[in-house]
């Protein structure tokens, strides 16, 4: 199976309503263009990813190789009759993300060839692209992410599920965690922190796999308690992240390939230079500071949990006095 990428622009709405991609066979002077060359190696089952303005729009699949058909005559390119065309399933977003805000990523993940993005991250003139199963696998993260509706988030699901060679239960866990994750940042530590009591993986985990599951509801948590310094070397993190929040480094103590546990006591945010040496040269007091930290990281957890369930409780015990 083999990934696409395609700029429709203009006629993104005949394309879509009619369920197909077209390209002409040559460009405007009768010469061969690479981006309607890459038509000529769609095959059924292959995978498209729609760009429209700059905004994933669409995922679709080929119902067939592609096949020489004449222009359709809603769409009005005007220099070229013969052209090809590949029949598609279009699936659309209900919310959808804009690439731009993903151009790092996009460049890293990008074909060596026939890329959609250029070296600066925009997009290249022209129709239709490489990408792969990374990029793919990237974009419907980011788009599950974005999505408010369960049923929407299904659809994106079951698209991820269409070309994993994780098993099930690691792509559930890695669903789980890109679904928790953006919420994760929008919550206040008292939500975090009763979230964080009830978050676990979906099943006992099986010592083979290779997803790990960390509770991004403990990783902010934790963060908040260190005050925007390294609970290691105490020195201020070394810069702020994109949503202007100090950037630090969860750290499992014991690590969970180890068997340690994603717990409160268990985890500590260091500063990336600390998070390096520790995994480098794994000090053994190093890491009795970091378990006395973790512990005293539990304790102000057990605190605000307390905190937290008080408010909540007293806020449902005025509700039923009123009624
Ligand atoms: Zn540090
Ligand atoms: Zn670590």
């Amino acid at each position: 199976m083999n990934y696409f990428f395609v700029f429709q622009n203009e006629t993104y709405k005949w394309e879509h309503r009619g369920g197909y991609l077209w390209a002409p066979q040559y460009g405007r002077i009768g010469q061969r263009v690479s981006h309607y060359e890459t038509m000529k190696s769609v095959k059924q089952g292959d995978i498209i990813i729609h760009s429209l303005k700059k905004k994933i729009v669409a995922i679709s699949r080929a119902k067939k190789d592609v096949y020489a058909a004449k222009k359709p005559v809603e769409i009005k390119n005007p220099w070229q009759d013969q052209g090809w065309r590949v029949d598609v399933d279009y699936i659309t977003f209900a919310k959808t993300i804009e690439t731009s805000d993903y151009k790092d990523e996009l460049l890293r993940l990008r074909p060596k060839t026939n890329a959609p993005f250029n070296r600066k991250g925009h997009g290249n003139p022209g129709y239709l692209f490489l990408a792969n199963k990374e990029m793919y696998d990237f974009l419907l993260h980011k788009i599950l992410g974005v999505q408010t509706d369960d049923s929407e988030k299904q659809k994106i699901i079951n698209l991820l599920n269409l070309c994993n060679d994780l098993g099930q239960e690691q792509i559930d866990l890695q669903i789980q965690m890109d679904f928790e994750e953006v919420k994760a940042t929008q919550l206040t530590q008292q939500q975090l922190a009763r979230h964080a009591k009830h978050s676990r993986p979906p099943k006992t985990q099986k010592t083979e796999s290779t997803v790990y599951y960390r509770s991004p509801y403990i990783r902010e948590l934790v963060k908040t308690f260190a005050e925007g310094k390294c609970q290691l070397c105490k020195l201020n993190a070394p810069f702020y992240d994109k949503d202007h929040k100090p950037y630090l480094e969860e750290h499992h103590i014991k690590y969970l390939s180890d068997g340690g546990s994603d717990t409160m006591d268990n985890v500590v945010a260091i500063c990336p230079n600390c998070h390096r040496k520790i995994h480098i040269l794994e000090d053994e007091e190093d890491r009795m500071i970091l378990f006395q930290k973790a512990e005293e990281n539990q304790k102000r957890y057990e605190r605000l949990l307390r905190y937290a369930e008080g408010i909540e409780e007293s806020s449902c015990g005025a509700m039923t006095e009123r009624i």
